[in-house]
C-alpha cells in the first residue's frame, strides 16, 4: 500500500440483514431466491479457472488437439476465462457451437454466487459470495476517483484469533480455492454494468499467507495479462506476519505488495493481542520485512488505552525505522471486537503526530461507506443462520490511493 495507497477507505463490520435490506437496491425475497444451489455433477468437470493462464492455456490446446480443433482456439477460449469474462462456455459465441458444447462437456466455470449486494451512498458495495459448498466469503468494492479497490477475502472464516477481529471469535471454515479467490475480481467483471477492478487487496476475511498453496496461483491470473491483468504493484497482500509465506512473496518477480498487521509494538501486548505472535514474535517478523525487497506497509489498529500511548508510538517507531515500513493507522471498527474501544479520533491524530516526529512516515485511515459500515461477516452470520455462524470479519479500512 505504500506509495500508491493514500486516501479513502472503507470499513465493514456486521449489520443485521434487515438493516442490510435498508440499503440494497433489491427485497427479501429477490435477494433469498438469488441464492441458487449448483448441481453436484458439475462437480466432475475439469476447472479451468484454478489454473494460471500458462497452465489453463497448455490444458486448452491439448484437448483441442484431441478433438481436431485449431491450436488458435485456445487464446480465444482463454481470454474468455479472465481477461472479457463470460459465464458459460454456450456465451463464447466467437466460437463453433460444436466446440462450445465439447467445453461445456468437459470443463467447468464456477461462478461465486451474490446472495446480497450492499450500496454505500458513497458508491462503496459490499458483496456477499456464496460458495458451490455453501460456505459464504465476503468482499468489498470501494471507488476513490479513477480507481476502485476491491478488498478479497483468501480463507473462509480465519484461524488466527485476534482479539479485536470478530472472525477470531468464530473460526476457520476452510482455505478458498483458486478460483474462488481470483474468481471474486471475476464477478465484478460479470456484473451488468461491470465494476472495472484497479486494485486488489486481500484484507478481507482470511490470512492470505496461511494459503498460499491457492493465493500464489491467485496472484498470477490476478497480474498475468492474459488473466486480469492488474498491475502487481496495485495488489497488496495483507498479513499478520506468517514468516514463510513473506519469504515466497518476497521471492515472486512481480512487484507485489506488502501490508504487516503488527497492531502492538511489544511483544508482550502483541502476543494478548494476536496469538500468532507466540510462533511468528516481533523481532522475527520485523527482520522478514527488512528483508522483503520492497517497502512494506504497517497496519495499526487503534484500541482505546491498550495501544495507543505515547509510550506505544515510540516502540512503533523504533520497529517501523528499523524496516523502513511506512505506517498506516486504522480506526477500531467496535463490530466484533468486544472488550474494546476506539481511540479518539483527536488522540489518532496525535499519535500519528508523535510517529512523525520520529521521522515515520505515517497516514490515518478514515470510514468510507459509512452507512453500510456494519456488514461485513455480520451479513454471513444473518443469511446462513445458526448453520455457519463464525465468520463475522472485518475488512479493514481500505486505504486506496
Ligand atoms: N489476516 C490478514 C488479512 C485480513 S484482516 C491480516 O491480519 O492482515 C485485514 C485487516 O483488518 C488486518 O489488519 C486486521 O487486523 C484488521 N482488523 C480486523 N479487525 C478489525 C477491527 N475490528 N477494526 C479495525 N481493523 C480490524
Amino acid at each position: 500500500m505504500v506509495g500508491i495507497l493514500s486516501h479513502g477507505h472503507a470499513r465493514c463490520a456486521g449489520l443485521k440483514f434487515n438493516e442490510f435490506l435498508k440499503f440494497s437496491h433489491v427485497t427479501e425475497s429477490e435477494l433469498r431466491s438469488e441464492v441458487s444451489q449448483p448441481a453436484e455433477s458439475e462437480n466432475v468437470r475439469e476447472n479451468l479457472l484454478d489454473l494460471p493462464p500458462d497452465s489453463a492455456e497448455t490444458r486448452l490446446r491439448a484437448f483441442l488437439e484431441g478433438i481436431g480443433q485449431p491450436a488458435y482456439r485456445a487464446r480465444q477460449i482463454l481470454r474468455h476465462l479472465w481477461t472479457a469474462p463470460v459465464s458459460t462456455f454456450e456465451a463464447m459465441t466467437d466460437m463453433p457451437k460444436q466446440l462450445r458444447e465439447q467445453l461445456t462437456e468437459a470443463f467447468d466455470l464456477p461462478r461465486l454466487q451474490i446472495a446480497a449486494r450492499q450500496t454505500s451512498k458513497d458508491g462503496t458495495e459490499k458483496f456477499l459470495f456464496h460458495l458451490r459448498d455453501g460456505e459464504a466469503i465476503e468482499t468489498v468494492a470501494i471507488p476513490e476517483g479513477n480507481r476502485l479497490t476491491l478488498c478479497i477475502s483468501s480463507q473462509a472464516g480465519c484461524a488466527l484469533k485476534c482479539a479485536f477481529c470478530a472472525t477470531g471469535a468464530m473460526g476457520f471454515s476452510r482455505n478458498l480455492d483458486v478460483h474462488e479467490i481470483a474468481g471474486q475480481v471475476r464477478e465484478m467483471r460479470l456484473l451488468d454494468p461491470p465494476i472495472a477492478v484497479t486494485n486488489v487487496v486481500f484484507m478481507g476475511m482470511g490470512e492470505p499467507l496461511m494459503n498460499w498453496k491457492a493465493v500464489a496461483p491467485a496472484l498470477t491470473i490476478l497480474n498475468d495479462a492474459r488473466g486480469l491483468g492488474i498491475g502487481a504493484r496495485h495488489i497488496t497482500v495483507s498479513t499478520v506476519g506468517v514468516l514463510p509465506g513473506i519469504v515466497a512473496l518476497g521471492e515472486r518477480r512481480e512487484q507485489f505488495r506488502l501490508a504487516i498487521s503488527i497492531h502492538a509494538p511489544s511483544d508482550e501486548l502483541r502476543r494478548d493481542l494476536m496469538p500468532i505472535n507466540i510462533k511468528y514474535p516481533l523481532a522475527d517478523v520485523i527482520e522478514a520485512a527488512r528483508a522483503f525487497e520492497r517497502r512494506v506497509t504497517f497496519e495499526y489498529v487503534m484500541l482505546g488505552g491498550v495501544n495507543d500511548q505515547e509510550i506505544h508510538a515510540l516502540q512503533l517507531a523504533k520497529l517501523a525505522k528499523d524496516c523502513g515500513a511506512f505506517v498506516n493507522l486504522i480506526p477500531l471498527h467496535p463490530g466484533g471486537a468486544r472488550g474494546f474501544r476506539p481511540t479518539p479520533p483527536e488522540e489518532i491524530v496525535k499519535f500519528a503526530r508523535e510517529l512523525r516526529r520520529e521521522g515515520v512516515e505515517v497516514a490515518v485511515r478514515k470510514s468510507r461507506g459509512a452507512d453500510i459500515a456494519a456488514a461485513c461477516g455480520q451479513l454471513r452470520v444473518e443469511r446462513l443462520g445458526a448453520r455457519a455462524p463464525r465468520a463475522t470479519e472485518y475488512h479493514g479500512d481500505i486505504q486506496v490511493a
